[in-house]
C-alpha cells in the first residue's frame, strides 16, 4: 500500500490512521477481498458494516426540538383530554392548553425582582 504523502488529501487523510485502524480493529469496516483494480497493484474495497451505517445515519439526524415532538397515548396534565400532546414545562398538555398557557405565563426571564 503506498501513499503519496505530497498529496494534500492523501496526507489529510493519513491524520485519520489510528482512528482508521480503530475501525478495522473493532470489525466496523469490512473488506470485500482482494481486488486486481491495476496490473501491478491489488487492493480491496472497504466498507461500513450495516450496523455502523444505520449508526451513522441516527448521528447526523439531529434530535428535534422539545416543542416539535407530539406525544401520543399521554392525557393533557391541565383538562385531561386524550389526544396528541406536547412536553411543556415538565407536563404533557394538549394544544389548546399549551397555547393557554404560552399566553398566560410570562416569558421566563420576566421575574420580578
Ligand atoms: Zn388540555
Amino acid at each position: 500500500m503506498t501513499a503519496d504523502p505530497a498529496d494534500p488529501e492523501e496526507a489529510a487523510v493519513a491524520r485519520f490512521d489510528p482512528v482508521l485502524r480503530t475501525l478495522m480493529t473493532f470489525g466496523l469496516v469490512e473488506s470485500d477481498g482482494v481486488e486486481e483494480t491495476n496490473a501491478d497493484e491489488a487492493s480491496r474495497q472497504w466498507h461500513l458494516t450495516p450496523a455502523v451505517q444505520r449508526r451513522l445515519n441516527s448521528l447526523a439526524s439531529p434530535a428535534p426540538p422539545a416543542d416539535k415532538v407530539v406525544y401520543f397515548g399521554h392525557r393533557c396534565s391541565s383538562c385531561g383530554e386524550h389526544g396528541p400532546t406536547w412536553f411543556n414545562g415538565g407536563e404533557f398538555l394538549c394544544s389548546a392548553c399549551r397555547e393557554r398557557a404560552a399566553t398566560l405565563v410570562p416569558s421566563a426571564g420576566a421575574i420580578e425582582r
